[in-house]
């Protein structure tokens, strides 16, 4: 088994979107009027060759963000708070087939982390694989509530029939809502709500370490550490990060956020979460 990191361009996003700040005013509307504008981050979407077959874990961004009249620029989010840099072979698509895969043959299943437009951007390229998508967030990014939620669903594929999956109520670990994506159950998808409602992870078990998937459960692994929820998310987001913590403390753990600068450096160096708790800790 084997997993490899897709970066599909950069994005950008405010600071008080990127970490919670304190204070009266309504979280989105102090993301909409921030000024501070957070440096420029990767959209990773991942790649897992299992011997079962090809899984895709989110597909990153497509160029398109770049064409006059692609974003909904009606949108405050839009017009305010977001900003995008993928070039065409930037795309997951064109990088993919640089590793030998072919997009439309060799991907069995792609599953997506939740349904926002730098995780979602890329579904044009897998007209033939299964889409696995958690059913609650699928519904809630549908159809015009959607859009006035930010998503892009009148971008998603016209061919799209999802897998519309609910996760049982089986425990994997600290988790209590899990779902085995292959049989050998090494690649696990659970249950990380918070940063939308009904968001999920993909936790895969290569030789003993455990890499967490984690989509947008926290921008970064600083904050995962500090559990510093991001600014746009549910109440669920401080319970879902203490969950992944523990889960970090009992079993060797590389955490993998979409869009966390430092991940090429942890993965080189097989670093592993619980060393950083310890050291907060003491
Ligand atoms: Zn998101």
């Amino acid at each position: 088994m084997k997993i490899h990191r897709i970066k599909t361009g950069l994005v950008r996003i405010k600071e008080n979107q990127i970490s919670k700040t304190k204070g009266p005013a309504p979280q989105m509307l102090k993301v909409l009027l921030g000024k501070k504008w957070a440096d420029w981050v990767p959209i990773y979407a991942w790649v897992i060759e299992h011997p079962e077959g090809i899984i895709v874990v989110d597909t990153g961004e497509t160029s398109k963000t770049g064409q006059q009249g692609y974003l909904p620029e009606w949108h405050p989010y839009y017009a305010f708070a977001v900003q995008f840099k993928v070039h065409p072979q930037d795309e997951i698509g064109p990088q993919l087939l640089k590793l030998g895969i072919d997009p439309t043959k060799d991907v069995r299943k792609v599953i997506m982390t939740h349904m926002h437009t730098d995780h979602a951007g890329g579904l044009s390229h897998f007209p033939n694989s299964e889409i696995l998508i958690e059913k609650n967030e699928y519904k809630v990014g549908s159809g015009i509530s959607g859009k006035l939620a930010g998503y892009l669903p009148h971008r998603w594929p016209k061919w799209l029939k999802p897998n519309l999956i609910t996760l049982p109520n089986e425990p994997y670990y600290g988790f209590n809502q899990s779902l085995a994506v292959t049989e050998d159950r090494k690649v696990m998808i659970v249950a990380t709500p918070g940063h939308v409602a009904n968001h999920i992870s993909v936790v895969v078990e290569i030789e003993g370490i455990y890499y967490f998937l984690a989509g947008d459960t926290s921008y970064t692994q600083e904050n995962l550490l500090n559990l510093i929820p991001d600014g746009i998310g549910t109440e669920q987001s401080i319970n879902t990060l203490k969950r992944v913590l523990s889960f970090s403390k009992s079993n060797p753990t590389i955490y993998l956020p979409s869009h966390d600068p430092e991940i090429p450096e942890r993965m080189e160096n097989k670093e592993i979460v619980g060393n950083y708790v310890e050291t907060i800790a003491s």
